[in-house]
């Protein structure tokens, strides 16, 4: 069995891990560590919930510890780009954490939220960089940052940025960043505009797969209630309201759904917020932050804002109404069964759902067990429309939605063959990594400076 150190990370980042709890690496973690050490590109396809986060994150705060260079003003050494604001909150989460016995500095660039503050905060050059695209846009067009010093970016949920629209920008960013650079990417799925984006950005990756999907729905309990839209209330607080429930998310479509059921969870003296995408930024990050910390105990979501929600001891996801896209039942039941942990999903399911019910089981590949009082199958003619729910940008990522714009050609590498290593952290990799590592050991103690600064922008 592989350890940490087998990995090749230094003293700092091992304590680290170790202070977390973590005995030993997730498989992702074993495959993608060494090879970002070694310099190399590398594709990915991981879900959350693998450890996805801490295999990108370890080596780049590796790398940028054990080399002494600063970021220059304006710019960063290395940039990850994620689709949603709140997954940009757990990402630079992940770094103050992993980073906690180092000195990198890192913040967070997303939209929703005052730009000023951002331009602050990269006036003096930052290590780490993590943002939207549309936000990081901006800032590149008001010059607050540039990124042709850059030498490592990660494309977090790029099948997300996909969806959400963002591939051009994303290709007109990486277009910005130098050719000599190390580009990991990482996709739940690998749809073939991912492929594409892979084959033009990314040089000679290692291709590495793991958890493919049915993995973590293995460990989680599904099951299914048939009932009418009416009885649905009732029906979800006395689920709630079972001894066997810690934490629970309420999945509903709409954002005034998500409003309504937590009114009436409220109103049945149950302990209820709801988070989507009309609630400010500061709104969320408080109900978020209260149900970490179980002060409530259950959160009402769109899919919208749900996405990237990294909160470990969810015991139940209730689906209060079906997703209209199947995909959305898996990255909703992922919720739960975190870290290695079980878990249980029950989704209530009126006589107009039954083809999205039938959706959802063809995509997973099987049948999911029902409970209660079945109804008789009906067809129905009437189907929502798929994708029905805003999929707006701006709820997602606090980005104003893309704009049109020509695809421009040179925002294509052309860099191919064998790229030079000189700007790559593979400088910085295993072999190099007893020269950082010494000089790392001389910052034990010292605190790392990448919260401060991540959280004043999240
Ligand atoms: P992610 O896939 O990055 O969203 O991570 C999912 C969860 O796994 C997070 O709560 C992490 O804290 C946790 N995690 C990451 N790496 C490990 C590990 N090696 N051992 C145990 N838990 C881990």
């Amino acid at each position: 069995m592989t350890t940490f150190s087998d990995l090749g990370l230094a003293e700092p980042f091992l304590r680290a891990v170790e202070a977390e709890g973590y005995t030993d690496p997730t498989p992702i973690q074993s495959k993608v560590i060494p090879e970002i050490l070694n310099g190399r590109d590398v594709l990915g396809i991981a879900q959350t919930g693998t450890g996805k986060t801490a295999s990108f994150v370890l080596p780049l705060l590796h790398a940028i510890a054990g080399d002494k260079r600063r970021a220059d003003k304006k710019t960063c050494r290395a940039l990850v780009l994620v689709p949603t604001r709140e997954l940009a909150a757990q990402v630079a989460d992940s770094v103050r954490t992993y980073g906690r016995f180092a000195r990198v500095t890192s913040t967070v660039i997303v939209g929703g939220v005052k730009p000023g503050p951002q331009v602050r905060a990269l006036a003096n050059g930052v290590d780490i960089v993590i943002a939207t695209p549309g936000r990081l846009e901006d800032h590149l067009g008001g010059r607050a940052i540039r990124l042709d010093g850059t030498e490592a970016v990660v494309l977090d949920e790029a099948d997300q940025m996909l969806d959400l629209g963002f591939l051009p920008a994303v290709r007109r960013i990486l277009g910005k960043l130098p050719r000599e650079r190390q580009t990991v990417l990482l996709s739940a799925t690998m749809p073939k505009q991912i492929r594409g984006l892979a084959s033009d950005f990314l040089n000679r990756p290692a291709e590495i797969s793991v958890a493919p999907t049915a993995r973590p729905i293995e460990r989680i309990d599904q099951s299914v209630m048939h009932m009418d839209k009416a009885a649905k209330r009732t029906a979800l607080v006395d689920i709630l309201a079972g001894a066997d429930v810690e934490r629970a998310i309420v999945f509903t479509r709409t954002k005034r759904g998500a409003d309504r059921v937590s009114k009436h969870l409220l109103d049945a003296g149950l302990s209820a917020a709801a988070i989507h995408g009309d609630k400010s930024q500061g709104q969320r990050q408080q109900a978020l932050a209260a149900f970490r910390n179980d002060r409530v105990r259950i959160l009402v979501a769109t899919d919208i804002a749900a996405r990237g929600i990294d909160i470990d001891d969810v015991s139940h996801v209730i689906n209060f109404e079906l997703p209209n896209v199947p995909e959305a039942y898996v990255h909703r039941i992922g919720r739960t069964a975190r870290a290695g942990k079980s878990g249980i999903a029950v989704s209530l399911c009126d006589p107009d759902e039954r083809g999205l019910l039938r959706d959802i089981e063809r995509l997973i590949g099987r049948a999911i067990g029902s409970e209660g009082d079945a109804l008789p199958t009906e067809r129905h003619s009437r189907r929502p429309k798929r994708r029905a729910e805003a999929r707006s940008v701006e709820e997602r990522s606090g980005d104003k939605p893309p704009r049109r714009r020509r695809r421009s050609r040179n925002g294509k590498s052309s860099a191919k063959g064998e790229a030079p290593q000189s700007r790559r952290f593979g400088k910085a990799g295993p072999e190099a990594a007893g020269d950082g590592l010494s000089r790392m050991l001389g910052n034990i103690g010292s605190r790392s400076d990448a919260g401060a600064s991540a959280s004043t922008n999240t």
